[in-house]
């Protein structure tokens, strides 16, 4: 067995990949709020959903289930690329000259170079299953986008992925690489729906935003009677099935004898640090006492400026109403380059357990971010996704402050992706030509204008 003095990476056999994903609502203190439809603000049950999820979804949406078996096909799946590596950022360390050991899960050596893939299999799988024939979703980035068109794929699905406008413009080999897979891309808002009409009719040079994109694939599954919905984050089962990366984690560090002090994760809309962190806080519901931090942008500072409130999912009003932290459905964050980060709300099961004081959340400016990543980079061999970095950032800052105290703590943080498909914005850092961006307190106020009324 390897110890923590000398290993650099550990790896696990296929067998011990979960047979089980963790679901947090069985162990959390208070139950979650009811979605509400967002035409009658009634509280929707299953056959509200049925128009775009498959009912296993939504069984599992609404689950309370501690655990959710993970159908073999799936996890068959999951054998091409998991148990994926967990690391000692020994060069990391090294560099910053601190007593603290940091480790972090790889989640970015799949093809799509992100975690969503595990979520991806798990979602084309049930529709398939339901009997469905084409999937719609959103992609902003085109991380999601990519895991979602390699699943359909594998499944004889179509798909058809609306791409936020600046990002179909901006990011053209991952509009590929969809296409490679299979994928029928349209840039948001289109022409196609009514959603996408409404913007275009507005403000005709719109760039787009992840919530019209989402009003547009909505749309599109909701009047096709062959065609389901699919959501990269944010909903309770996607937060479930990315429980798989923390669960690994949890026994590599175990293999070592290590357990972290503190685990960071960056927050989009949430699934990727549920991924990691529910099955830690898995343990400290029993009395652990592992820290779990939540790292945002300050371009879109949705847990640490953001209001706990229902809001709306999407520009359009057509997904259901939920409790979370938001900066409200009509906030366009500015167009920075962790392009998965920057939904306006955030996972409701996320967002209760911030609310809760049970985790933490920092945000953090993109040229700092962007340090960080390359100093990751240049000490650990792996270009870091801009999403990633975040929590990069806040695993080095973290690993300073030991510095100063003298603390050898455990640090862990998840590598949700990897960055070779962002290298336009390493070459704006580079080149100066970056710049960080700040929310006015005026325009979070405004944003939030826009919050259902009930009654
Ligand atoms: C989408 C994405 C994120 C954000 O994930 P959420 O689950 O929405 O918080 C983080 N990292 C990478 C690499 C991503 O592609």
């Amino acid at each position: 067995m390897a110890s923590k003095k000398d290993v650099i990476r550990v790896d696990l056999p296929d067998s011990e990949i979960p047979k089980q994903w963790y679901n947090i609502v069985a162990d959390m203190p208070n139950k979650p709020a009811p979605y509400f439809h967002p035409g009658t603000k009634q509280p929707i049950g299953p056959a509200d959903m049925q128009a775009i999820f498959p009912m296993e979804l939504i069984m599992q949406e609404m689950s309370a289930d501690r655990y959710i078996d993970i159908p073999d096909e799936v996890r068959d799946l999951y054998r091409q690329y998991r148990p994926t590596p967990l690391f000692r950022a020994r060069g990391l360390e090294k560099a910053l000259g601190t007593p603290a050991r940091i480790y972090y899960k790889y989640e970015g050596g799949n093809a799509t170079g992100s975690h969503k893939l595990n979520t991806a299999l798990a979602q084309a799988y049930y529709n398939k299953q339901a009997g469905l024939k084409r999937i719609a979703t959103e992609t902003g980035a085109g991380q999601w986008g990519s895991a979602m068109s390699m699943a359909t794929n594998h499944f004889g699905l179509d798909c058809t992925v609306y791409m936020v406008k600046v990002s179909y413009e901006q990011k053209p080999y991952r509009r590929s690489l969809m296409e490679t897979f299979g994928a029928t891309v349209h840039a948001s808002p289109s022409p196609l729906t009514h959603a996408g009409q409404a913007v275009l009719d507005e403000h005709p040079h719109s760039t787009g935003s992840l919530g019209i994109a989402i009003s547009e694939a909505v749309e599109d599954a909701a009047t096709h009677g062959d065609t389901n919905y699919c959501l990269g984050s944010v909903l309770n089962h996607v937060c479930l099935h990315q429980t798989v990366i923390g669960q690994e984690a949890k026994k590599q560090l175990a293999s070592i004898d290590e357990y972290p002090d503190v685990v960071f994760a960056c927050v989009g809309g949430g699934s990727n640090f549920s991924g990691m962190s529910f099955p830690f806080l898995q343990d400290k519901f029993k009395g652990g006492k592992v820290r779990c931090v939540a790292v945002e942008p300050e371009a879109c500072p949705t847990l640490t400026r953001g209001t706990y409130a229902f809001d709306y999912s999407d520009v359009a009003h057509l997904a259901p109403i939920s409790k979370m932290y938001t900066l409200g459905a009509d906030f366009v964050p500015a167009g920075i380059h962790a392009g998965g980060l920057r939904y306006h709300g955030d996972s409701p099961l996320v967002s209760q357990l911030f609310h809760e004081g049970i985790i933490e959340a920092q945000a953090y400016e993109q040229i700092p971010v962007f340090d960080a990543a390359v100093q990751f980079a240049r000490t650990e061999g792996i270009v870091p996704a801009p999403e990633s970095s975040h929590a990069i950032r806040a695993a080095i800052d973290e690993a300073l402050r030991c510095k100063e105290s003298g603390e050898s703590k455990v640090i862990l943080f998840n590598l949700s992706g990897n960055g070779y498909f962002d290298m336009t914005a390493y070459d704006m850092y580079f080149h100066h030509t970056m710049k960080d961006s700040k929310v006015s307190d005026a325009s979070i106020a405004q944003g939030l204008k826009g919050l259902p009324v009930f009654g």
